[in-house]
């Protein structure tokens, strides 16, 4: 797929349970072939470990599948979130800062689960998270399910709000790679460092130009600009974003549960007028074999 137009219908954002989506890597590729995705990316939470499984799943399914993943970052002391698309995934680089996140996440669960034992009075909150997930590294939206389910609150958003966001009892600051890092590993790597959802951080024009000026001079490539949701503003924003800064063009659903029954796999808006899609940059690792 190496430099492939982009497909009508594409998805480079979504989780599965190999991080915090509720679908196995093979029920979300199912779930996107059914949606008529024909290119796909996986990008879960600091771990490559759904894609062989999906690997499979989409040669039985006939999609394209890029290789992906969601890194949590540091960038100005503030947590962003960047996209790497088509890496080669056995880059030793790569494989390496995604063992120290993963690191990172298992001692930040312990941690959220001690801290909500005592705030929320359970007594194995890591244990039945990690449970749930599947996972040692449960992220915080498996903490949120698992409060829901002990009938400590009466969902997901209120479990972030009383718990689990930042400032309150059970948040735990994380040592990020930085985005300079991540960034580095990606391209190292052979793949696409990608800004993920740029609207989502609470900021100012002016702090997200300086993000963005950043991450170029890092060596990033491209912005999500295609998503659910986005208002006017929003999408001028992003418009004036392509335009200043030499950055391809991504987008993605951030789908982690059929429970949402507004989000679909691949039900994007359209690229802006003049946007140079990511795919146009896949290298010959883009595609992950089965
Ligand atoms: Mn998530
Ligand atoms: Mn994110
Ligand atoms: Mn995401």
């Amino acid at each position: 797929m190496t430099g492939s137009r982009l497909p009508d219908i594409y998805d480079f954002h979504c989780h599965s349970t190999a991080s915090d989506g509720v679908l196995s890597p093979s029920e979300l590729v199912r779930a996107a072939a059914e949606a008529g995705v024909q290119q796909l990316a996986i990008t879960d939470h600091d771990t490559l470990a759904g894609l062989p499984e999906a690997a499979r799943a989409a040669a039985e399914h006939g999609l394209e599948l890029v290789s992906g993943i969601e890194l949590s970052v540091v960038w100005s002391k503030r947590e962003i979130h960047m996209v790497g698309l088509g890496m080669d995934t056995t880059a030793p680089g790569l494989q390496a800062l995604v063992a120290a996140q993963q690191h990172a996440r298992v001692n930040r669960a312990e941690l959220i689960g001690k801290r909500l034992d005592k705030a929320a009075g359970l007594a194995n909150s890591y244990g039945l998270a990690a449970e749930l997930a599947g996972t040692d590294a449960p992220g915080r939206p498996w903490f949120a399910r698992m409060l829901v389910a002990a009938g400590k609150v009466r969902d997901e958003q209120h479990a972030f709000n009383r718990y689990l966001k930042a400032g309150q009892s059970a948040y735990v600051s994380t040592p990020w790679a930085t985005l300079s890092d991540a960034v580095a590993a990606v391209r190292e790597a052979g793949g696409i460092p990608v800004v993920a959802h740029p609207v989502r951080y609470g900021m100012t024009r002016r702090k997200l130009r300086q993000l963005l000026a950043d991450f170029c001079e890092d060596g990033g490539l491209a912005l999500e600009v295609a998503m659910p949701r986005l208002n006017e503003a929003q999408k001028a924003l992003l418009d004036e974003c392509l335009r200043d800064f030499p950055l391809h063009a991504s987008g993605g659903s951030d789908f982690h549960t059929p429970a949402q029954k507004w989000l679909t796999l691949g039900r994007l808006p359209p690229l802006p007028d003049g946007a140079r899609a990511v795919s146009e940059l896949f290298g010959p690792h883009a595609a992950v074999a089965a």
